[in-house]
Parts: C-alpha cells; sequence; structure tokens
C-alpha cells in the first residue's frame, strides 16, 4: 500500500515558523534586533543604502554586526516610488543597493520590500534582471500559507499591529487545511514602536510565539523560508512514491503517515 506522504514540514520537522520584516533601517532596528534576539526570533531588514548616513538610520558600519544572524535586504537605494521610476533608474535604485548591502554586510543579498509596497510588470522585470529572488508586497492576506505563488509577489500574513494572543493562538491550533503551511508572516516599521506600550507590545507577542510554539516553531528569515521551501519543492519521488532524492544542498522534512522524516542534503531516500 502507498504510504502517505504530506508537505509542510519545516526543519527539523517542526510543523510552524514564523518570519519577520522591517523596512527602512530606522534606529529603533537596534532596540528590535535585541528583542528578536533574546526570544531566539529571526528577521529580515530592508535598507535604503543611501540613506544610511541620515540621523534616524542606523549606519552604515554597524549594518554587519547589528544584523548579525538576521538578513539583510533592498528596499531601493534611495526609497524612490517604485511605479514612477524610469527604468534606468529602477534599475540603479535595486542593482546599487543590491552592491552595497554586500559590500556592508560582507554577504549576498537577494531578498527585497518594495517601498511604499507598490511595483508592477516593470518593475518585476527589473527586480528578475538584477538578481533578486524574492520581493515583499503590503496587502495582508490573513492567511498562514506556506509561500506565495510568485516570490517576486509575496504577500506578508499581516502587519504587526494586527497581531494578538488570538491570531497566534489560531495560526498554533487551527486545522491543517485552514492553515496549509503554517507560516506566521509578520511585516512593519521599527520606527512605529514610538511607546513603552509598543515595546512591551513586541515582547509581549515575542513571549507568545515562544510560549505556543516550543520546540514546534522554526524562527527563520524571509530567505531562510524560500530557500527551504524551494528545496522541498526540488525533492524528486518515484511513481510508487517509494523513493525520494533530496537534489539540494539543505535537508528537509516531509510527512510519512502522520510522522516527520528526513531528506538527507544530496541523498536518495526509500521511503
Ligand atoms: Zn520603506
Amino acid at each position: 500500500m502507498m504510504s502517505s506522504i504530506q508537505f509542510g514540514r519545516w526543519p527539523g520537522g517542526r510543523t510552524h515558523a514564523v518570519t519577520f520584516s522591517y523596512d527602512d533601517g530606522r534606529k529603533e532596528d537596534r532596540r528590535m534586533v535585541e528583542i528578536f534576539n533574546r526570544y531566539g526570533l529571526k528577521g529580515t531588514f530592508n535598507l535604503n543604502s543611501d540613506m544610511l548616513n541620515l540621523q534616524d538610520r542606523v549606519s552604515p558600519d554597524e549594518v554587519r554586526t547589528l544584523y548579525a544572524g538576521h538578513e539583510v535586504a533592498c528596499h531601493f537605494a534611495t526609497h524612490r516610488f517604485p511605479t514612477r521610476c524610469p527604468r534606468e533608474i529602477l534599475l540603479r535604485e535595486v542593482l546599487e543597493d543590491r552592491r552595497r548591502l554586500e559590500t556592508l554586510t560582507g554577504g549576498l543579498v537577494t531578498g527585497m520590500a518594495y517601498p511604499f509596497g507598490l511595483f508592477n510588470a516593470e518593475v518585476i522585470e527589473i527586480l528578475r534582471a538584477c538578481g533578486i529572488h524574492y520581493a515583499r508586497a503590503a496587502v495582508s492576506t490573513g492567511q498562514f500559507t506556506w509561500a506565495p505563488n510568485d516570490w517576486l509577489q509575496w504577500h506578508p500574513t499581516g502587519h504587526d499591529r494586527s497581531v494578538t494572543p488570538d491570531t497566534i493562538r489560531r495560526f498554533f491550533n487551527a486545522p491543517v487545511w485552514e492553515a496549509a503551511g503554517r507560516l506566521y508572516y509578520i511585516f512593519g516599521h521599527s520606527y512605529e514602536f514610538n511607546s513603552p506600550e509598543r515595546w512591551a507590545f513586541l515582547e509581549s507577542i515575542c513571549q507568545a510565539f515562544r510560549d505556543q510554539g516550543s520546540d514546534n516553531l522554526w524562527a527563520a528569515t524571509n530567505l531562510e523560508i524560500m530557500t527551504y521551501v524551494e528545496a522541498v519543492r526540488a525533492l524528486v519521488f518515484s511513481v510508487a512514491c517509494d523513493r525520494v532524492r533530496n537534489p539540494s544542498a539543505i535537508p528537509v522534512w516531509i510527512d510519512k503517515d502522520g510522522k516527520a522524516v528526513e531528506i538527507p542534503a544530496g541523498q536518495m531516500l526509500s521511503l
């Protein structure tokens, strides 16, 4: 009899994942990163590299250390309106942002968040040409979807203002058909945390994710989520579903008869 194979497990066989995405690189990112680090959560920070010398921004020379363990991604070099720019300006906004952020981080920067959440077909075409792998848009879906149809139109679950103890409870307790994939994707701006109450609110949601998620929660950056999902999608199965090969460079987990099974990187496994 063919065993029951299902998808939607995160690394380590975990059932739920959470990722945060914060824009503009304002000084409040320092406190936000400190809080995420304390709760073992991870964020993606979308920076405008031409604006990092402004008074209210983090400074270029702290980018590498401040965001260590998190992800730095593009947000246009100068935060122009994407849908109003001529092509050569668009190109510069994306490619120059990428180049500078890669210099500052010493890594690869292939993620992005659209300034003002705006994009069109031409903007997407430019992103592809610039080697951007995913781009966050700004329509709140209210869903815990495992992955978007198009990584260059990745809409989040919701703004951090929409997160409550109830939505977190729903996330952890929803039946599978209601929460396929079980990814809670939260976005916002650290400068909106402008009072002790707001910071306390952030700590309370971090605590709720930790308390309710316990060992079943994977905290990841946006790019880590994408890389993992793409590795699962790249699995190759025999027609009978009794063998599977993982051609990617990372281990992935699937669900077999209700149990998590690890498929090591680059290996074939009998199921
Ligand atoms: Zn912005």
